[in-house]
């Protein structure tokens, strides 16, 4: 396995496979800027071959993990061919994705059928005028909420449900997501609202720590932490004593986990990055594109990743910000 400057090893890669979205999230592609967006090309996006190729030889240097995400990763057409060739990579462990599941519902089977072991589905409310606010687009709760039905259904749960918390936005949704969620099976995920890329004009007292979060829901359930399923685990637990399920909190502001941090990330257009609030990346689609060998792109990737030194999230506040910085668009969450 491959090893950073911090021992970190290479075990993650998240592959962005489009920088479009049919959501306009206030905190990731706020209306006014991506509406009128100069989107990627398609001769500039990596074919379904080329990430294949690429994520073969991610796993052939220790990548056990992947998970496809985008912007919302359901816009690139048929992408049961894209998961059907990463399931069949020998020595993947986990092939999941991230969507909005707008357009989840109608998939679900297909995905899963290809080799799709899992999806986590982003909700950031139960009430539809607070989540219309937030994804600034009109499509209900409901829609969401029948997509993680049918993807239970066809085999892709337990279902993790990420919301993100912006203070004066959705924090009247904590309790009601919690409740709706216990006894399904399915994990709601608090994650801290990140100044990830710049579009957001992200402000730190926007950010709702995750031990309030922990607070406010200890006042309506007895909740005890539970012990990481894996090394490296980025959210940290807590089940509810009376048996109804748990919740998650991904902490990157307040408790960040850099230290743990072995993700790879794979633009759609090729480009690899080693942090998700780099500001350059390592072309990999051109040297692709160029007539590598297999063993010269295996080459590129340990070099990129021996020499990383990423921890972003821990020196936030310590060191200036480097601009521009990537959107969570392009890079994928
Ligand atoms: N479109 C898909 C979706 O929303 O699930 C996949 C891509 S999206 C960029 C991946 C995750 O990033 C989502 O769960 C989203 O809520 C989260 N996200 C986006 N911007 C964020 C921010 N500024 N801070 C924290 N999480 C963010
Ligand atoms: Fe789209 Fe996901 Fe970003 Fe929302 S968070 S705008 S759904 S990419
Ligand atoms: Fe990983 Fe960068 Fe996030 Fe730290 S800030 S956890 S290195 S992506």
């Amino acid at each position: 396995m491959q090893r950073d400057t911090f021992d970190r090893p290479m075990r993650d890669l998240r592959i962005s496979v489009t920088d479009r979205c049919s959501f306009r999230c206030v905190y990731c592609m706020p209306r006014e800027l991506y509406d009128d967006h100069e989107y990627l090309a398609r001769s500039e996006i990596l074919t379904y071959d080329e990430i294949v190729r690429f994520a073969r030889i991610a796993v052939g240097l220790g990548v056990e993990k992947i998970r496809l995400t985008g912007g919302e990763p359901l816009l690139r057409k048929q992408i049961e061919v894209l998961v059907a060739g990463l399931a069949a990579i020998d020595g993947l462990e986990d092939l999941a994705m991230t969507t909005n599941g707008h357009l989840l519902a109608k998939r679900a089977e297909a995905l899963a059928e290809a080799g799709l072991g899992r999806v986590t589905v982003s909700l950031d409310g139960i009430d539809d005028e607070v989540v219309r606010a937030m994804i600034d687009t009109d499509v209900s709760v409901d829609v969401v909420l029948e997509a993680i039905d049918t993807a239970d259904a066809a085999g892709l749960g337990p279902i993790k449900i990420n919301t993100v918390v912006r203070r004066g936005w959705n924090e009247s949704q904590i309790v009601p997501l919690v409740e709706h969620f216990r006894g399904t099976g399915h994990t709601v995920r608090f994650i801290e609202y990140m100044d990830v890329g710049t579009t957001n004009a992200w402000k730190s007292d926007e950010v709702i720590a995750s031990a309030e979060i922990l607070r406010l829901l200890s006042e309506r359930w007895e909740m005890v932490p539970v012990d990481p399923a894996y090394a490296g685990e980025v959210a940290s637990r807590y089940r509810m004593v009376d048996g109804s399920g748990e919740v998650g909190f991904i902490s990157s502001v307040t408790e960040p986990f850099c230290g743990e941090c072995s993700r790879l990330r794979l633009a759609a257009d090729g480009h690899v990055f080693t942090c998700l609030f780099a500001s350059a990346g390592t072309d990999v689609k051109a040297v692709m594109r160029s007539g590598a060998s297999d063993d010269d792109i295996a080459g590129l990737l340990r070099a990129v990743w021996e020499k990383r030194e990423d921890r972003y999230s821990e020196l936030r506040g310590a060191v200036p910000i480097e601009f521009p910085r990537v959107e969570m668009s392009y890079i994928g969450g």
